[in-house]
């Protein structure tokens, strides 16, 4: 899960991170209040949504007037924001965050994730942050520096320093940025985190360490023990048919390809989708119906899959371990009369009861195509969505 970044700020200040002040407004009238409250003669109107390159693409802007903040709010809101993180589609602005503006030296970079090459949590930095940082990470991987915290021992002050030296920060901020480093880390680790990222952080010119954006990944699972940061959450920036299937435990993932597929495990929906591109074809989403796909859960699974216009053919692919593939073939069936199904369909069944699953499948009177294995499968349905279009 994503949470905005007037969120994620007010985080990482409960745990001791230096962010600038601010208040989120969803009317022009709210952001001149805001900005009056905060006072000064500099703010910023940021807009809210869940991405990236919100700078480079006039989502970031700077007011020096209660009037300013008024009408670039008003630009702002209701606007659709196209960055490199959101697709071609955008976001739209719903909201925006006034803050207080910063005066800034330089910018930089910190991040926290977890490395699953040293098993460890672990920080990146790099002395070039900003809105370029994917240039620099490309042209100049050498100025980016890692430091992994051994997870027995907990963050230490030495990592603290390593960073420090690495991102080159001035020897009189050293104090204020381990204890940064050290805010950073348990924010991280108490909200059971999987990303954080500050960039830019930076250095103002009167020699403050800030950090001005922030953005939060969470490990959805661990959702359930942490009521506070699921609050955050708001639906209407996530994909509304991953929402759906998030409701009946189902897992799905849009993606672009006219291949609609369901399967049962994720390892084997990846190998699915694989094959699918070995045979020339394109999957158009990611979904995994779990270990007890019952006819319910298969229907809907159908229904999602059918809800995405791109589609044009539909590859099932189920292994019935625990689950019999006579119960699978039934659900098949049923869903698949229940929707009227009217893309070609190929089924491919391994496991307990395959025969019987099969059986049914070829007497059901319905134009299913089965498949003996994953590679006739994949064959089948992409030369039958080939020639449809033909
Ligand atoms: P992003 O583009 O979505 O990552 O949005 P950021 O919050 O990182 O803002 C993008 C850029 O806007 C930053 O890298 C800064 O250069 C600039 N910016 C943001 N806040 C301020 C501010 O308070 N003062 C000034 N001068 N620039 C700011
Ligand atoms: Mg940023």
């Amino acid at each position: 899960m994503n949470i905005h970044e007037y969120q994620a700020k007010s985080v990482l200040a409960k745990f001791g991170v230096a962010v600038p002040r601010g208040g989120v407004a969803y009317t022009p009238a709210e952001a001149e209040q805001v900005a009056q409250s905060l006072g000064g003669a500099l703010w910023v109107v940021k807009a809210q949504i869940h991405a990236g390159g919100r700078g480079k693409a006039g989502g970031v802007k700077l007011a020096k007037s209660l009037d300013e903040v008024k009408r670039l709010t008003q630009e702002m809101l209701g606007m659709v924001l196209v960055t490199h993180q959101t697709g071609p589609e955008g976001k739209e602005v719903k909201r925006v965050y006034i803050e207080e503006g910063s005066d800034i030296g330089s910018e930089l970079y910190l991040s926290v994730v977890l490395d699953r090459q040293y098993s460890a949590i672990t920080f990146i930095g790099c002395k070039d942050g900003g809105v370029d940082i994917e240039e620099v990470a490309h042209k100049t991987p050498e100025r980016i520096i890692t430091v992994p915290v051994d997870p027995a021992a907990g963050i230490q002050p030495h990592h603290a320093r390593s960073l420090a030296f690495g991102m080159q920060i001035p020897a009189e901020l050293h104090g204020d940025f381990q204890k940064m480093v050290f805010g950073f880390y348990e924010a991280f680790l108490k909200t059971d985190a999987s990303q954080v990222e500050i960039n830019p952080l930076v250095i103002t010119k009167q020699n403050k360490l800030i950090a001005l954006d922030a953005k939060f990944n969470f490990d959805d699972n661990a959702l359930f023990r942490q009521p506070e940061i699921a609050e955050m959450r708001d639906e209407s920036e996530e994909d509304p048919l991953e929402l759906q299937a998030a409701k009946f435990g189902l897992s799905y993932v849009k993606m672009d390809g006219n291949i609609g597929c369901m399967v049962n495990g994720a390892g084997l929906a990846m190998a699915t989708m694989d094959i699918i591109k070995l045979y020339g074809g394109e999957p158009a989403n990611f979904l995994d119906v779990g270990g007890g796909a019952n006819k319910e859960k298969v229907t809907e699974a159908f229904k999602l899959i059918l809800s995405d216009p791109n589609v044009e053919g539909i590859l099932v692919n189920i292994f019935g371990g625990i689950m019999r593939c006579d119960i699978i073939a039934e659900g098949v069936i049923a869903a698949a009369r229940e929707v009227s199904l009217s893309v070609p369909l190929v089924v491919r069944l391994a496991g307990t009861n395959v025969e019987l699953g099969k059986k049914m499948l070829a007497t059901s009177g319905l134009p299913i195509l089965a498949a003996d294995d994953l590679a006739d499968a994949a064959d089948k349905i992409t030369s039958s969505v080939k020639k449809q279009a033909a």
